[in-house]
């Protein structure tokens, strides 16, 4: 039995590769350190893993920006408009490589950056392959084949890891109209071979195919493609021992293609899908290995030693030793790197720490549980066992995680208690007390973050501030963003969240359940990574979280102040989550603790709240056989959170990069009185889907696009409001940009919403 890893963090411990390309990118270091940092990352994880004792270690894991983006450059996908970039003396391949990433703005060339989007159901984004009719692809860039070269010189023999070509194909985009990507297979399938060649010409043993869309829809072609490429490559490398890796979901109703396959091996995962381990174990050929994927590479607890075991010992029963391999559940880039460096105990008591492992110790206990089976080293070994054995008791019962009040709370939840006191026809009749113009102009929450505003946060975190001191400097920049709204004669006012670092970390901060760690970063995109709260326990909210910076900045103003929420599949969505419990009960219970501090602000005076669910999109399962389990129970909890309040009380929620067209039933059923979204990038498109469902309640559709400092002019957001009100009727309107404006300077800020509020004044003008 074997032990194989799938992919290992390539950000280093220390965020070595943020660093480093980050100074790369503002020209202060070169070129060559850059590719040092690259290569001394690599050299530590495979050194890492083998003397951990993994014996299938895989390369071209590593990435200096995105894995996909590394496939576009070594088939040589690579858009036309990059050729000024690859012609420009003295750049190098890594420059085409980051133009491609992030743009090309120098010496009077101006590129944009190719789409970014997310990674499956993961918080991670690639950059989406562009593809045209008929493309040519060729072997472009030969990372796969160096760095395999270079761990061999290290004296290790790895397992160079592949999106497989079926994989890669669907994560493109079409460019152009005419041809379906997967129709590109027979180009594609070539610049494959050759790369194996090369491979097999320096012994290559074993080569990964990441397939992670065996484990969605597919459609007959991509059945039919799947069968060509596995057998075209079969025959021509009859040695070669594939291993197929599948993950983030179970094989389903792809199970007998899958199984059909001529691969060597199949990487299965048992953690989203435990149930499937017995249909595959009957359908598998008799000479494929099988891949048990039971060390969650999704999320940071620590394997229950026990219950593997248990399942390998069922696999070995049906294969034989020999035929079962053990392995993560999918790559370990979605863990963070080592739970070492949380030396912190403020940050992560002894306690919680003993129930998690990040990708370091993930790997570690990979070894044991081979150790566990073919009985090596026995004593030392029983002794970790035992260790696991005690910490996962331990969490079963333990105070800080079970909190019988909580659990009481969500299963006394009734009916009533999902549902607003009247419908929302009743209730807007209502609200018209709070005499709100048409096309009301509001904004979505946070105003720029500046550094200054950062820097106050860091002198109160090291002490250099007192609280005081804090929140007096907090409380000026509130005050002269309320100012400021009431100056331009916005309608509806927000308090800019300068108290906020970040639109979840705040509340978790704030809730108990959740813990933060110091260390415990992980690759969103690029250099960019985030630390996800760590949802350990049982939810509730000890006390009031936003009301006092709520009513301050309402008592500084006659005009609404509009409460400011994040929605609690947000915050589920943007954290890890305990699996002890099935998501949805967490998320009820992170509900509730919402529907308080709803109900605290409305007796605070606040007449409209809102509640932010941007992520509720992300969250949709990746087959949509299970969306409307899912959709059914996050619909639920946001509603949990906004129905204890009362008829006149305005509650709003903000959703931004989202497709509204297969949920507007789901979203609807949110019954927000006003929902504001993201559009002015796609020209109010997205508004269809509410203009074709006659969505009922009011509507915000962003007039401008906040991810660039680009002002908007007056003239443009008229045209788009017009655009808005030939589908939506104008008493249904809101005015507002796209998103919160955190990431945006103040100048260009002002700019904008003066202008956008005289937009909204033109169209009141016209009715
Ligand atoms: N209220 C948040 C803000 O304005 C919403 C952010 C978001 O939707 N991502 O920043
Ligand atoms: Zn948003």
């Amino acid at each position: 039995m074997l032990t194989q890893n799938l992919g290992y963090p390539r950000i280093g411990s220390q965020r070595e590769l943020k660093k480093i390309c980050e100074n790369y990118w503002a020209d202060k270091t070169g070129y060559k350190n850059v590719l040092q940092v690259g290569k001394n990352i690599r050299h530590e994880n495979w050194k890492l893993q083998k003397e951990a004792g993994i014996d299938v270690i895989p390369s071209n894991d590593f990435s200096f920006y995105d894995h996909v983006l590394d496939h576009s450059l070594t088939f040589g996908a690579i858009p036309k408009r990059y050729n000024e970039v690859i012609l420009k003396k003295g750049n190098e391949e890594l420059d085409l490589y980051f133009a491609m990433a992030r743009g090309y703005q120098k010496e009077g060339l101006d590129v944009v950056a190719m789409e970014m989007t997310k990674w499956f159901d993961t918080n991670y984004h690639y950059i989406v392959p562009e593809f045209y009719k008929d493309q040519p692809f060729k072997l472009f860039s030969t990372k796969i084949i160096d760095e395999f070269y270079e761990a061999k010189q290290l004296g290790i023999t790895t397992k160079p890891v592949l999106i497989g070509p079926v994989s890669y194909l669907l994560l493109g985009k079409e460019k152009e109209a005419g041809f379906e990507k997967i129709d590109l297979i027979k180009n594609l399938l070539p610049v494959y071979i050759e790369i194996l060649s090369r491979l097999d010409a320096l012994n290559v043993e074993h080569v990964q195919f990441d397939e992670p869309f065996l484990t969605l829809d597919l459609t007959e072609k991509d059945k039919k493609a799947y069968e060509y490429v596995y057998k075209e490559i079969r025959k021509a490398f009859p040695r070669l021992k594939i291993v197929l890796a599948t993950y983030f979901e179970g094989l389903g109703n792809n199970l007998a293609l899958t199984t059909s396959l001529p691969v060597n091996v199949l990487h299965i995962d048992l953690v989203r899908a435990e149930d499937q381990l017995n249909n595959v174990l009957a359908l598998l050929k008799e000479d494929t290995t099988l891949s048990l994927g039971l060390v969650d590479g999704r999320n940071i607890w620590k394997n229950d030693f026990e219950k593997s075991v248990s399942i390998i010992n069922q696999a070995v029963e049906k294969r034989g030793l020999d035929k079962v391999w053990i392995a993560p559940s999918c790559s370990l880039i979605h863990s963070p790197v080592d739970l070492d460096n949380e030396t912190n105990e403020k940050n992560l008591s002894a306690e919680i720490k003993q129930w998690l492992a990040y990708a370091k110790q993930k790997i570690a206990e990979l070894a044991t549980l081979k150790k566990l089976i073919t009985n090596e080293s026995p004593a030392s070994t029983l002794q970790k066992l035992e260790e696991n054995k005690i910490a996962i008791a331990n969490r079963k019962v333990s105070k800080i995680i079970h909190n019988p009040a909580v659990k009481e709370r969500v299963s006394a939840l009734k009916e009533q208690d999902v549902e607003r006191l009247s419908p929302f026809s009743a209730r807007k009749i209502k609200q018209q007390e709070l005499n709100l113009p048409i096309y009301a102009t509001t904004t979505i929450g946070s105003f720029p973050q500046t550094a200054e505003v950062r820097s106050w946060r860091a002198k109160l975190k090291n002490a250099t501030f007192t609280v005081e001191e804090y929140d007096n400097l907090i409380e000026l920049e509130t005050e002269k963003a309320v100012r400021w709204q009431e100056e331009i004669d916005l309608d509806v006012l927000v308090h800019g969240e300068f108290e906020r670092n970040d639109m979840v970390e705040y509340f978790g901060e704030q809730l108990d359940g959740f813990a933060f760690s110091k260390n415990g970063w992980v690759q969103s995109y690029g250099s960019r990574c985030v630390k996800p709260p760590i949802i350990f326990g049982d939810v509730s909210r000890p006390e009031p979280m936003t009301v006092k910076w709520t009513a301050y900045a309402q008592s500084l103003t006659s005009k609404y102040m509009k409460g400011m929420l994040t929605g609690p599949v947000t915050i589920l969505q943007w954290s890890f989550v305990r699996n002890d419990q099935p998501r949805s009960e967490t998320c009820t219970q992170i509900a509730l603790a919402i529907r308080d501090e709803v109900c605290d602000l409305e007796n605070a005076g606040i007449k409209i709240i809102q509640i932010d669910e941007p992520a509720i999109r992300e969250g949709l399962p990746l087959r949509k056989a299970d969306w409307q389990n899912y959709l059914n129970w996050a619909v639920k909890a946001f509603k949990i959170s906004a129905s204890g309040v009362k008829d006149d009380t305005q509650i709003h929620t903000h959703m931004c990069y989202s497709e509204f067209n297969d949920i507007i039933q789901n979203i609807a059923d949110m019954d927000a009185d006003v929902i504001t979204i993201e559009t002015s990038r796609s020209q109010m498109e997205l508004l269809d889907a509410f203009a074709d469902f006659k969505y009922p309640n009011e509507i915000g559709p962003g007039v401008y696009d906040i991810h660039s400092p680009r002002v908007p002019r007056r003239e443009e957001m008229v045209q788009l409001l017009k655009k808005a009100k030939s589908v939506i009727p104008s008493a249904q309107l809101w005015v507002n940009p796209d998103c919160g404006l955190k990431t945006r300077g103040w100048d260009e800020t002002k700019k904008a919403l003066i202008e956008m509020v005289e937009a909204a004044k033109e169209m009141r003008k016209t009715e």
